[in-house]
């Protein structure tokens, strides 16, 4: 990912978080005396839906065994690169996801999309939450962009869990080879019909989100809709937000195409692109915050 000067002047820290709640079954009283008559109850009012701590890294953990495994990376053609695809894929066909891997070919090696709808939806109405997953060949890339993929991989699962009946299409994507220029996503865009482009509604993009020491969240500004209700999702947990345009990941392969974009990124940390970006580069309360942003804003965007 190249960092825009703005970014660079704004990268340090703070956050936290909370749970799904499931109502307990209440056991029968015995017939003898007769019952207090139970004063009506309201319906269960289901708390936020959340992302726990232990669900996003839980990921995070996953992809970096696969680094330690495959010689410390997960980078374009690796096999670190496959094993990471695979685990994701693994992970939605078990959670109901219709899943397609989208073969390229960069550098004389084969890489891969990986791209995962959810049934229903208004299929000419979509919005596509994207991450890249591939490493540099320098390390682990666990900050980028473990990340972001963790944080869109728990999204979904979380969206699967709750049985969520879209009125949008949803659509998930992880891309391959983004730190050799955007291939994977470049390649995702321009084999889409100028017909299919137009069913997107606004591409997501997350882009390292569990930066330690962040101090804001840099919100890509680009498709209103969606650019408003991430500055007030931010706004109403009181956490600080910077704005920024399109450029410097995935989504400016979307931008490039005329397709609206937005999402958000918690900037640059220690260790970019170096042998250290391991997953204690990763701040998990950072991280969780950031996967939450991204649930409660994906699903306000595909309910209406
Ligand atoms: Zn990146």
């Amino acid at each position: 990912m190249e960092i825009p000067s703005r970014i660079r002047r704004t990268a340090a820290a703070i956050g936290l978080c909370a749970v799904l709640v499931a109502v307990p079954a209440v056991p029968a009283v015995a017939a003898t005396e007769p019952a207090a008559p139970k004063t009506p109850q309201p319906p269960a009012v289901p708390t936020e839906q959340v992302v726990t701590t232990e669900q996003v890294m839980s990921h995070l953990r996953a992809l970096q065994s696969i680094a330690d495994r495959n010689g410390g990376n997960r980078a374009h053609g690796s096999k670190g690169f496959r094993q990471s695809l695979m685990y994701v894929k693994g992970v939605l066909d078990k959670a109901g996801f219709r899943t397609s891997l989208r073969p390229f070919t960069h550098n004389g090696a084969l890489g891969y999309n990986l791209v995962a709808d959810w049934p229903g939806g208004d299929p000419d109405h979509v919005v596509l939450v994207g991450a890249h997953l591939d490493s540099v060949e320098a390390g682990p890339g666990m900050s980028d962009n473990g990340s972001g993929s963790a944080a869109v991989l728990a999204t979904a699962v979380a969206m699967s869990r709750a049985g969520v009946a879209p009125k949008r299409h949803l659509r998930f994507a992880w891309w391959g080879a983004e730190e050799q220029g955007l291939i994977g996503s470049e390649d995702y865009v321009r084999k889409l019909s100028a017909a299919q482009r137009r069913k997107i509604d606004v591409y997501l993009n997350f882009d390292m989100t569990g930066t330690r020491n962040v101090q804001q969240w840099l919100v890509v500004h680009d498709e209103p809709g969606a650019t408003d209700t991430f500055e007030a999702y931010f706004a109403a947990k009181g956490l600080p937000t910077f704005d920024v345009g399109i450029g410097g990941s995935d989504h400016q392969s979307f931008g490039d195409a005329g397709i609206p974009v937005s999402g958000f990124s918690t900037g640059l940390g220690d260790c970019y692109h170096a042998a250290c970006d391991r997953i204690d580069n990763v701040d998990p309360a950072i991280e969780t915050i950031s996967a939450n942003a991204v649930l409660g804003v994906t699903r306000q965007l595909v309910a209406h």
